[in-house]
């Protein structure tokens, strides 16, 4: 059935694609990676003509009308991009992050750059872009699991030395439960809000650990509180029967359902439509948490990408039949750094993503790994230090933001030395944990988003970034040609 219905949507796309060239491009990313603020200023910078000399159709002045229109998924919820570029530019704050699924339809008409096709008609493409949580995709290794093998995974990585303190509150509720007792609700909620406030705090600054199925529990969407997202792992034996209505058995039917009415439909209603992929990564909030949360993020973008690769024999490896040709792994907030420091981190990412990237390319799939930032809230400098110059970077901190003790007030400009990354980050991270632990923390506030900016011209006003055009060519330029 799962294949039936997929196959359906499949043609439907298809044959619409016929008469109205679309490209259905999935942004994902762990929470607060900056898929929102990435499909802001791309639709920003592509409706109002911004400056990005690296997409080629661009630079060649090619590119004609662009225009927002309704969406192909009526159920799907719109990306409220118009909130969230007045949030930016009026009250020059982030916009809300994503919390589900939404999806916008951007609209390019442009010039093809061969003169035959030209001859012909004009082209037009509408870019069908879909923002969704990268904790969704954790879930898809679940579906090879039955509730015990899941229980036991989970409770495992519960125990470990960097997440067992965090744990402790859940860990403690949950073996006070008598596994063949008849289940009750009250007690079930309990515990299952307490697995869930274990996962979210293993995400917060001091821990940002990433590795953290269910994604449900971090991620809601539209179904908090529902049966399916009531449950927690339990200690029971594989294999074992457990009475009807206790504990074991209805926490594992519940998981089951959480599978089927929640993971399934994800993959096969949207997921497996994508064409292309954008995977935001923000390293340096791990790098500063220390060398546990680095190994979990790798861990975590392993998992992501295997999505995108699965294998044949699997659920997912047999629904796929159209498959994303290009993948861009792009490391964000790159303007937290000077630019000396972009090509470190674009080969740390490399090195957090390589052996699942090799994977995907190796069944021919383009991928690419940059350091990017959809909108740079800092300019470069440099200042003299005992004879010494140090790159810096000049921004404005939120309110409320510290650096060495000073609070600042959301209006004072300053300096920022962002500190370095190693310098060969492959044999630094490679040679294990002591040269990450002994790397000097990073100065990372959270800057004020900018204006707008001019161009060379003085014409055009647009909101400024770091290598999002050469995003765009990666996910777009070729059909733009
Ligand atoms: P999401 O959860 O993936 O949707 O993350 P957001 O797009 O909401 O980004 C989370 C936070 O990261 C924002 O509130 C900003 O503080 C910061 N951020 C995201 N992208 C950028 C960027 O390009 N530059 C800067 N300076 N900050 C960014």
């Amino acid at each position: 059935a799962d294949e039936a219905r997929y196959a359906l949507d499949n043609l439907a796309d298809r044959t619409a694609e016929l008469f109205h060239p679309t490209l259905r491009i999935g942004v994902t990313g762990l929470s607060r990676a900056g898929k929102t603020v990435f499909i802001t200023a791309l639709v920003h910078n592509l409706l109002h003509g911004g400056r990005l000399p690296l997409l080629n159709a661009q630079a060649e002045g090619r590119i004609g009308r662009t225009y927002l229109e309704e969406q192909p998924d009526d159920a799907v919820p719109r990306f409220q991009y118009e909130e969230h570029v007045r949030t930016i530019l009026e009250d020059r704050q982030w916009p809300q992050s994503t919390r589900a699924i939404s999806e916008l339809r951007l609209t390019i008409e442009f010039q093809s750059a061969s003169g035959w096709s030209r001859l012909f008609s004009a082209g037009r493409i509408s870019l069908d872009i879909v923002d969704y949580p990268g904790e969704w995709l954790l879930d898809l290794p679940l579906l090879d699991k039955d509730f015990a093998a899941f229980s036991q995974e989970s409770l495992e990585r519960a125990s470990l030395p960097q997440r067992s303190a965090i744990a402790s509150p859940f860990l403690e509720m949950m073996r006070q439960i008598d596994l063949a007792a008849p289940a009750d609700e009250v007690t079930s909620q309990r515990l299952s809000a307490s697995f869930a406030d274990y996962l979210r705090r293993c995400r917060e600054d001091d821990a940002a650990l990433s590795t953290l199925a269910p994604g449900r529990f971090l991620m809601p969407g539209d179904l908090e509180g529902s049966p399916a997202l009531t449950f927690a792992p339990l200690p029971v034996t594989p294999g074992a029967e457990y009475p009807k209505n206790s504990f074991a058995a209805v926490h594992a039917r519940r998981y089951e359902a959480y599978k089927t009415v929640v993971v399934k439909p994800f993959f096969r209603e949207h997921f497996a439509r994508l064409d292309r992929q954008i995977l935001l990564v923000d390293a340096m909030q791990a790098i500063n948490a220390g060398p546990d949360a680095v190994r979990d993020l790798e861990t975590a973008l392993t998992d992501i990408l295997t999505c995108f690769r699965p294998g044949r024999a699997s659920w997912l490896g047999g629904l796929l039949t159209r498959r994303v040709d290009r993948l861009l792994v792009a490391a964000t907030k790159a303007d937290h750094l000077h630019r000396e420091s972009h090509r470190r981190m674009e080969a740390i990412v490399r090195r957090l993503v390589n052996s699942a990237v090799q994977r995907a390319q190796f069944s021919g799939a383009q991928t690419e790994v940059i350091a990017m930032a959809a909108v740079r809230a800092t300019r470069e400098a440099s200042v003299e230090d005992h004879g010494e110059r140090l790159p810096v970077i000049v921004g404005t901190p939120l309110m409320g933001e510290r650096i060495a003790g000073k609070l600042f007030d959301g209006e004072t400009e300053t300096a920022i030395f962002p500190g370095d990354l190693p310098k060969d980050p492959a044999a630094l991270l490679a040679a294990g944990d002591e040269a990450l632990a002994s790397m000097a923390p990073l100065t990372f506030v959270r800057f004020k988003p900018p204006r707008l900016e001019k161009d060379e011209s003085g014409l055009t006003l647009s909101l400024p970034h770091i290598r999002l055009d050469r995003a765009l060519q990666f996910l777009i330029g070729d059909r733009l040609a």
